[in-house]
């Protein structure tokens, strides 16, 4: 991906505010909506940000999918977007509704405030690809939008940069103590890459490693699960249509969407991994196509590419953000499974004000606190 330039430190050892590990969605929009208020710093593991899941998503935002925190998640982090866009030389959002097809019991389980019931005949409408007596029930949210995820990050890295924080890629962190104790006043010292970061909190942004990073921190872990989902983009011999909505079974077998002329395809799969660089297998992709031509006319030639990554989830679904309840100085902010950039400046604002000591705009700290019952 396009991201890059950091600016690195030069010296070995580095003081900071609030450090935050992880250099995906979550731990840049973070320190973009810290930076210039306190003093932060993004330490990155890979040589490149967003190198792991932020830079494998399907870049679509759907209000309607999810449980009720994660849509008012979504709400706020689509206006927040729509703020930001004014700084940018194009839109970072464009229209693209979601269409749930399925049975009418599993549409009906996914219906929500942004979701309406609609008829088949204007399923087919919508879209015509759909091979007729498969799906006899459909939804539709029209308030879903693709989003450009890479324009996203870098607008974060240059926020973060220009209000003079710091990122440090190529950083992994290794360990890490508490200085002057264990108390609240103490400091943590972290190894990452050739740095000694001392700062006053550490922030676990670390994605599918978040429960690994606290052990560094020897803070109890939240039963974070990566589970792999694949993606790829394949040719067609009928490509959609300008502004096709993107199309999702119900049942979760599978979903589509316009990528240009071709098409970007999953089946969907969500199957529980260690955190690892994750890689298709090839078999998946190759059902995949024979799947998605059995139930639509788009007629899938090839694939161009594909990739994996891994969503992480808590066992509730919810992402974990808030200040440990027994380490002091440890901040949580992991677990946004296959929501992390519809949710992201909705995270990242509700976070921001939890460090800063502000009530968060959305009423959400209880919903997603570490100290939940169940984690
Ligand atoms: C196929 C697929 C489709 C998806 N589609 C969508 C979608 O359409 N819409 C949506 O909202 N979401 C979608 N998602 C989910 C979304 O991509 C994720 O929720 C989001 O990218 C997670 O961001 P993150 O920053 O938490 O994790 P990551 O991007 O993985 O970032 C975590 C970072 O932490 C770093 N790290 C880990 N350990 C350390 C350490 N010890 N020291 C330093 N750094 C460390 C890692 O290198 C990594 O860069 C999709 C996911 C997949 C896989």
């Amino acid at each position: 991906m396009a991201v890059q330039e950091q600016r690195k430190t030069g010296e070995k050892t580095v003081d900071c505010d609030i450090l935050v590990v992880g250099g995906g969605i979550a731990g840049l929009s973070l320190a973009s909506a810290l930076a210039g208020r306190t003093d932060v710093l993004v330490a990155e593991a890979e040589p490149t940000l967003g190198f792991h899941t932020s830079s494998r998503s399907a870049r679509q935002l759907i209000p309607s999918y999810g449980p009720a925190v994660i849509q008012d998640l979504t709400v706020r982090t689509l206006a927040l977007i729509r703020a930001l866009e004014v700084h940018l030389p194009k839109p970072v959002l464009t229209a693209r509704s979601f269409l749930l097809v399925g049975s009418e019991e599993s549409v009906r389980d996914r219906a929500s405030g942004h979701m309406h019931p609609i008829t088949p005949a204007q399923m087919m409408a919508l879209a015509p690809e759909l091979k007729p007596g498969h799906f006899p029930a459909a939804g539709l949210d029209t308030t879903s939008v693709g989003c450009d995820t890479d324009a996203l990050m870098d607008y974060h890295r240059r926020r973060i940069l220009d209000r003079g924080a710091r990122i440090l890629t190529g950083a992994p962190v290794r360990s890490a103590c508490r200085e002057a104790g264990g108390d609240s006043n103490g400091r943590w010292v972290t190894e990452a890459g050739e740095q000694s970061i001392t700062s006053r909190v550490v922030v676990n942004a670390a994605g599918a490693w978040a429960d690994e990073l606290a052990d560094l921190y020897s803070v109890r872990r939240r039963g974070l699960q990566p589970y792999r989902r694949t993606a790829a983009v394949v040719d067609v011999e009928h490509p959609l249509a300008d502004g096709a909505p993107m199309v999702a079974d119900a049942d979760e077998t599978f979903y589509y969407r316009a990528d240009g002329n071709r098409v970007l395809v999953s089946p969907s799969e969500s199957v529980p991994s260690a955190p690892m660089d994750a890689r298709p297998h090839p078999g998946d992709v190759a059902a995949l196509v024979e799947l998605v031509n059995s139930v639509t006319t788009l007629g899938i030639t090839g694939i161009v590419r594909s990739w994996t990554g891994l969503r992480t989830q808590t066992a509730d679904g919810l992402p974990v953000v808030g200040y440990d309840d027994v380490v002091p100085g440890f901040f949580w902010l992991a677990g946004q499974g296959g929501y992390g950039f519809q949710t992201s400046s909705g995270l990242a604002e509700t976070a921001a004000a939890m460090l800063q000591g502000e009530e968060p705009e959305l009423p959400v700290a209880e919903a997603l606190s570490p100290a939940r019952p169940g984690l």
